[in-house]
């Protein structure tokens, strides 16, 4: 039954709020929903045209910004008006494009440092996060229009592999294209989900998601358990797809017409109408045995077997790729319990036929190609609006997160298996008089000391202003936000001081890696209990002889010969004990420093006061 929720200070019905599940694609992207009625997830469409909006920006004369279908007319006769591949851009610099940099037929601006890239179009500049936004907005106008309702809220999807700084990016494009997103999610979880896998949260499953675009190529290796996705391995090819098989049957016609490629370079039009014909031709074949046409009188044609033998090389590449995949993960192809299907290429049936061989089963294919990246993103947006409660899509940190501090400690702010988001303070101070600046070294695993488990991030937080130790309040939090990004914060309370770093917490570390840090802390127990217990005692020993010498520097005039000497040899004896293995004995040496200063420390307190009560200090 459906729920109608009365707003009480209007009286007025108010709609259950629509979360659109998005694919933002490199050649293509579209928006989602769940059907209202059928409960199932769609594509949004206008009436008969396609679900597919191409990933095309194309800035007109007047300023005009045209996105999709229409911008894809452009790429050839105002390629420099003409942005596509924008994805590509995401949270990179120009060094790490620059290989490629003649993929882009617009300008991208070569600044030669590590900023992020820009694209210049006329006199105005945009970054990737701006250009994704026009795609963001078209979509999320294209849902308004269908659904008849102001759509504000997003699920994105992302490659796996894609880090912190693209995931970040792909959310502000959202926010600027006026959509809180909710959560960005990995492509193949998507693509998963939209198969119902991970859906049953007794089933563990290990799933092969192979992604073959225009542009693109992906496979990713999926772990679920309990409901909860990991990303075991990625691998892929960033310049390999569709394009590929589609300029192999552009060469294999040139060859039969005796054409050259720079012949055939000086004519646009026609290098535009030939690829065209090419990719009809990849298309009809996914379907039949030969392709025939006519091209400015000259026929053109092309069997399956003949396209097949063209794309031999090209599908070998993508199976280097899963090997590979399968390795970093440490798996065989018998460990794989499911292969998605994901991309407009992976109807090639030779494409199918190959996987399928390669793994040893029959590949999921039976939802739409293009569409079930978006589909599963429209399952993951309905599951957040509480819409499936028999579902929790939850993630979890699947190590401990802390820092380091005195002796080499690890302090666990984030316990492992906590729910993600997640948000943790705890405040620290400082060790030294007049301490400004204090490290933040942040780690993950279970080990009692930093030194056995895996460093994240370091930072400094500087500008503390001169204080005796101990005085400065810094507050240390750790924000794990639902897409897996640590970020770690470090104010210092009094002087409002801060700093801040996002870490990658997620990743990286694969099923075997996390388990044997978990052995590791179990082997270790005993042992680092004992280790703790010694760090603790040194480092409360060496404060106490930090404070002594202090508080004798200033108050020796108050001190008696003997009180001196006694606490003279305290120290001595303590300081040697801090050198050895026995925590029993620090604890005793620092009890015996203790009694001895004591006594002089009320009695000096007690002068202090009293000077105090004069209007003095001592
Ligand atoms: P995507 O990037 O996932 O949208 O995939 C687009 C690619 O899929 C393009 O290269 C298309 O030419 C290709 N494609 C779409 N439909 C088919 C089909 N029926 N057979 C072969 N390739 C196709």
């Amino acid at each position: 039954m459906a729920k109608i929720a009365i707003n009480i200070a209007t009286g007025s019905l108010q709609q259950p709020e629509i979360i659109v599940g998005i694919d933002l694609g490199t050649t293509n992207s579209l928006v989602s929903i769940i059907h209202p009625d059928t409960k199932k997830p769609i594509a949004l469409k206008e009436h008969d045209s396609s679900s597919l909006v191409p990933s095309v920006v194309h800035f007109g004369e007047a300023g005009a910004i045209t996105v999709g279908e229409e911008a894809k007319k452009y790429l050839i006769t105002e390629p420099h008006n003409t942005v596509f591949s924008a994805k590509r851009l995401m949270g990179k610099s120009y060094k790490d494009i620059s290989d490629n940099a003649s993929f882009f037929s617009y300008k991208v601006i070569d600044d030669g440092t590590d900023n992020l890239v820009k694209v210049q179009v006329g006199d105005k500049f945009y970054s990737p996060i701006d250009l994704s936004s026009f795609i963001l907005k078209e979509l999320k106008h294209r849902a308004e229009h269908i659904l008849k309702t102001p759509v504000n809220k997003a699920v994105i999807t992302v490659p796996a592999y894609f880090n912190d700084a693209q995931r970040q990016a792909t959310r502000d494009a959202g926010k600027l294209a006026g959509l809180d997103v909710l959560r960005i999610v990995n492509e193949p979880t998507a693509a998963s989900l939209a198969y119902g896998l991970g859906l049953n949260k007794e089933a563990e499953k290990t799933i092969a998601v192979y992604d073959l675009g225009g542009g693109t190529f992906d496979i990713s290796i999926l772990k679920i358990t309990n409901g909860i996705f990991e990303v075991l391995s990625t691998n892929g090819d960033t310049y390999l797809g569709g394009d590929d098989m589609d300029n192999a049957i552009v060469k294999y016609w040139l060859q039969q017409s005796g054409v050259s490629e720079d012949e055939l370079k000086q004519n646009k039009e026609l290098t535009q109408a030939i690829r065209l014909k090419a990719e009809e031709a990849k298309k009809h074949l996914s379907l039949n045995d030969t392709f025939t046409a006519e091209l400015n009188g000259d026929a053109l044609s092309i069997t399956r077997a003949d396209f097949e033998q063209l794309i031999h090389p090209l599908v070998d590449k993508t199976l280097a790729c899963c090997k590979n995949a399968l390795k970093d993960a440490g798996l065989k192809t018998s460990d794989i319990d499911a292969i998605v299907m994901v991309g407009g290429s992976t109807r090639v049936p030779a494409v199918k036929n190959t996987i399928s061989n390669f793994f040893g089963k029959p590949v999921n294919d039976s939802v739409n190609p293009d569409e079930v990246v978006a589909l599963g993103a429209a399952i993951q947006a309905d599951i957040l609006a509480g819409n499936n409660k028999d579902v929790l899509l939850l993630d979890i940190t699947p190590l401990s997160l802390g820092i380091e501090t005195a002796g080499g400690l690890m302090d666990v702010l984030i316990p492992r298996n906590s729910k993600i988001p997640n948000k943790v303070g705890r405040q620290y101070t400082t060790q030294v008089d007049g301490q400004d600046s204090m490290r933040i070294s942040v780690y993950q695993g279970e080990r009692d000391l930093v030194q056995h488990n895996r460093k994240l991030a370091e930072f400094n937080l500087t500008g503390i202003p001169g204080m005796p130790a101990g005085m400065p309040k810094v507050e240390v939090s750790f924000l794990i936000n639902a897409d897996g990004i640590l970020v770690v914060k470090a104010k210092e309370l009094r002087s409002g001081v801060e700093q801040s770093i996002e870490v990658k917490s997620q990743y990286g570390l694969t099923d075997a890696e996390v388990e044997q840090m978990l052995m590791d802390s179990i082997a270790h127990a005993k042992e680092d209990i004992a280790t703790r217990a010694l760090v603790e005692a040194r480092t409360e020993g060496e404060q106490l002889l930090q404070t002594t010498e202090r508080f004798i520097q200033k108050n020796a005039a108050h001190l008696t010969k003997e009180e001196m000497m006694e606490t003279a040899g305290a120290m001595q004896a303590l300081q040697l004990a801090i050198t050895m293995e026995d925590k029993n004995l620090i604890q005793t040496k620092i009890e015996a420093l203790n009694d001895i200063s004591r006594p002089y420390a009320e009695r000096i307190m007690d002068i202090a006061v009293s000077s105090a009560m004069k209007g003095k200090t001592i």
